[in-house]
């Protein structure tokens, strides 16, 4: 079950990578997520490395030296590509081996750590690339929050449409577009109808913004034709990482009817390239959002107990934002926004479920993404769109500057962390981007 607990998320354990055990780091023993490094500059492949404090330990190396044996050997085996798409296709059993014999690698006291430390590259000396090659990608639309909000904004009479309590609501998203975090984001060029306009006019995006999403990975896939209970999806849940779904507002909302968002989203989507693993996750799962009394309870392939009582994860996503003349000025990035991924009305594993319930066959590497993440208070909600009301309510900035939505320069990050009582605190890197002017037609 994903919420049974092992040794590797023991609070106690401590690493002889002395940079894992200080405090607020988000890489401490009990995290151990999975990415895609290259050396800084080199022309090397990218590898498969775990990310421990401040360092990079590299997985194949540590195969090479003979350190790990059996199913954490074969686990090792499938990193030795420039994505986590073999490992991901392994399956439960393999990942939980891997995580036990590099936790064991990585502990205080290790016997072989002089022979491990060899193995390590310092973040700093990294590039982060594309975590997955990923097939396909699908983003969901699960935030009760911001579904209201934003539904009131363009159908004050009826925000929430009737399937909304019974189904959750995705679309299929591009992945050729997908980028990691660091990368440029080019303001995109569209077609947009200004109200008052008598006809739509074609050039740069005026309402760029950002959304706050969690996405998570596919593991081994389903057969075309098989659909997977609710238990099942849960399984085949790699990992997690943050989702940054850029969306140019006006370009939305003249092409989302009939068939909803296209060119407004599929120009970029940025993601964190550390992919923290479900096992991580295990000691931060809480029961799934608690429906009104009124509301209609899911149909039962979206249904389980073990979902009712552990299918939310409580983790916190923020998101920063510092403008151009910000950086210039050396004043820091200020926070928009803090939300928590249990407010999701639909948990991940109902997504998965309900992707696979009609026979769609979802592959290792295919990425989901859970929809902006808002909650309840006006500090939760998870993009522009909602917290400027539309810009009616601009924020102001230090230093005088004000936003209704982003502007060139602008640079968004987001984080999220994991955090309760009895439990390592976990991290999950950064998601970045820097706004760039649109590249003349
Ligand atoms: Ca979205």
């Amino acid at each position: 079950m994903t919420h049974d607990l092992n040794e590797t998320q023991d609070p106690e354990l401590r690493s002889w990578v002395e940079s894992a055990n200080e405090e607020g780091s988000d890489f401490p023993i009990q995290n151990l997520p999975y990415g895609v490094f290259r050396l800084r500059g080199s022309s090397q492949r990218a590898r498969v490395g775990v990310a421990i404090g401040d360092q990079i330990l590299d997985i194949d190396r540590c195969r090479e030296q003979g350190a790990l044996s059996s199913a954490a050997a074969e686990a090792a085996a499938a990193c030795r590509q420039s994505s986590l798409n073999a490992l991901m296709a392994l399956g439960k059993e393999h990942w939980t081996a891997l995580r036990a014999a590099l936790s064991g690698l990585l502990a205080a006291g290790d016997h072989r750590h002089k022979a491990t430390a060899a193995a390590l590259v310092p973040m700093s000396e990294a590039e982060m690339q594309m975590p997955a090659q990923i097939g396909d990608y699908t983003d969901f639309y699960c935030s009760l929050h911001h579904a209201t909000n934003v539904g009131s904004m363009f159908r004050p009479d009826n925000p929430l449409l009737p399937n909304y309590k019974h189904i959750p609501i995705g679309y299929h998203g591009r992945s050729s577009s997908i980028v990691p975090s660091g990368a440029p984001v080019r303001r995109p060029l569209g077609q947009t109808k200004a109200d008052d306009a008598e006809a739509p006019s074609f050039g740069p995006s005026k309402l760029l913004d950002y959304e706050m999403e969690v996405g998570f990975f596919i593991g081994p896939g389903n057969d075309l034709g098989e659909a997977w209970a609710v238990e099942e999806a849960e399984e085949r849940i790699f990992g997690f990482c943050l989702v940054n779904d850029w969306s140019a507002r006006d370009i939305q909302k003249w092409e989302y009817q009939p068939l909803g968002p296209f060119l407004a989203k599929s120009f970029q989507t940025t993601v964190s390239p550390w992919v923290v693993t479900a096992e991580a996750l295990a000691p931060f799962r809480v029961p799934a959002f608690e429906r009104d009394e009124d509301d209609p309870q899911p149909l039962p392939h979206l249904e389980s107990g073990d979902n009712r009582a552990h299918g939310g994860i409580d983790m916190t996503v923020e998101v920063h934002l510092q403008t151009e003349k910000m950086r210039e000025d050396d004043v820091e990035a200020q926070r928009l926004s803090r939300g928590n991924f249990r407010d999701m009305y639909w948990t991940a594993a109902q997504m998965v479920s309900h992707h696979a319930s009609n026979g769609c066959n979802l592959q290792p590497g295919d990425l989901m993404a859970s929809g902006t993440v808002s909650g309840p208070e006006k500090d939760a909600r998870g993009c522009l769109l909602e917290l400027t009301w539309r810009g009616s309510e601009p924020i102001e900035l230090p230093g005088g500057e004000v936003r209704r939505f982003l502007a060139d320069g602008d640079e968004v990050t987001m984080r999220g962390s994991c955090e309760r009582e009895g439990a390592a605190r976990i991290g999950f890197g950064e998601c970045r981007g820097v706004v760039g002017p649109a590249r003349e037609p």
